[in-house]
């Protein structure tokens, strides 16, 4: 006798209405879209080959190469967060055996070593503790040592709240016929940055962080040696979906008229288009400035209250993300649930090695204003206050 089959329940939660609270996402990341953003992506939709569509693809890549500071040909978007763009970097530019260095200062080296073996890929480390950066001299001795024909940096280390100097890395691993991959998820547009000048090979940021757009469509950019290297490849790339021959011609990188390879996620490029009209409005070298202002401001408030800032190189402390240390006998969650529940601000707590020993504050993009700043500062003042921390 065959079993009638039957519709099971509908889910009641969906017939309650959505109620989405206001905070200021003063964390690491996703920071708050403009309201001019947002509309972007309620916009009507278009079809993701349609000229209206492609004309803002392609404004969006302009973007992409004014942020990088780059005229790379393979400049496009990767649809979905920072960490597609990463598998795309490295499913492209890495072959089975091929052995590439990862300097490891935190969470996104160990994260990118981990994607690259996964790819067949042999990834050797060079380690630093959190908080702290590479200088040439190491680097060189991780070239020398392993002979890697890729060589990954973390230029916004968001876990240890460092900024990587980038100045003379890529020539140096020129010398030693070695690409350089830069992860510039929680950097770009904060501060200075020439991928050009700087030679770098391939490079990636993410949509909700600096350019304060929803997570969703993530550029990257292929200098001309790293499309010579995916070019090369002997083996196909492993992933058809991050495959940049077929995205190359879907971004219209190249003369052939563009194909059908996946369909873009229209609204989150609408919405990126508007965060990097946002930038271009503002200027880049205002948006650096605007970004160490406003962490600078950020520092001297949380030093006024007796706590320490986690980086002690004042050089390398990056304005995006401020680490900010936990004194003892203070328990982090209750600050940060205190800060979200009386102030709807959100502070993050750390991660890996300096969890529960850090807070970390984002000032990132659209907030990135002093108003915000100060917000932040008094919900960590009254937070510290009700946890019965005594500030000097
Ligand atoms: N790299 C860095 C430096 C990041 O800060 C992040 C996000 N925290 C990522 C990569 C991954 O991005 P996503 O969470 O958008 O996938």
């Amino acid at each position: 006798k065959s079993k009638m089959s039957s519709v099971s329940n509908p889910p009641q939660s969906l017939l309650k209405p959505m109620v989405i609270p206001q905070k200021l996402l003063m964390g690491p990341g996703p920071s708050n879209s403009s309201p001019r953003i947002l509309s972007a992506s309620a916009l009507p939709m278009l079809g993701h080959l349609h000229p209206e569509f492609t004309k803002i693809m392609d404004e969006v890549k302009e973007g992409t190469r004014y942020l990088f500071q780059t005229r790379n040909n393979w400049t496009v978007c990767v649809s979905g967060t920072g960490h597609a763009a990463m598998e795309a970097a490295v499913c492209n530019l890495l072959e089975p055996g091929e052995t590439t260095l990862s300097c490891v200062n935190g969470l996104w080296g160990e994260r990118y070593a981990d994607m690259a073996r996964r790819n067949g890929a042999i990834a050797e480390t060079i380690n630093k503790p959190m908080g702290q950066v590479f200088n040439l001299q190491e680097i060189e001795e991780g070239l020398q040592k392993y002979r890697p024909v890729l060589l990954f940096l973390t230029h916004g280390e968001s876990s240890g709240s460092t900024v990587q100097p980038l100045e003379g890395v890529g020539k140096l691993c020129h010398r030693y016929k070695c690409l350089l991959l830069v992860d510039s998820v929680a950097a770009a547009g904060g501060v200075p940055l020439y991928a050009d000048d700087w030679e770098i090979d391939c490079i990636y940021t993410g949509s909700q962080k600096v350019l304060s757009a929803p997570p969703g469509a993530s550029p990257i950019s292929f200098s001309e040696k790293g499309k010579e290297k995916v070019l090369k490849r002997k083996t196909p790339v492993r992933s058809f979906y991050f495959d940049m021959n077929h995205l190359s011609n879907y971004w219209g990188c190249e003369e052939n008229p563009r194909r059908y390879h996946h369909t873009g996620p229209i609204m989150s490029v609408y919405a990126l288009r508007e965060g990097f009209s946002r930038l271009v409005e503002d200027g880049l070298e205002n948006s650096w400035a605007t970004h160490k202002k406003c962490a600078e401001m950020l520092h001297e408030g949380v030093e006024r209250m007796g706590l320490e800032l986690f980086v002690q190189d004042k050089s390398v402390r990056l304005p995006c993300v401020t680490g900010v240390k936990v004194p003892a006998g203070v328990n982090w969650k209750e600050v940060a649930d205190y800060a979200m529940n009386q102030y709807k601000v959100e502070i993050s707590g750390g991660l890996g090695a300096q969890a529960g020993k850090i807070w970390r504050i984002g000032i990132m993009g659209y907030n990135a204003t002093p108003d915000n700043v100060n917000r932040v500062l008094r919900a960590l003042s009254e937070a510290l206050k009700h946890v019965g921390f005594k500030s000097r």
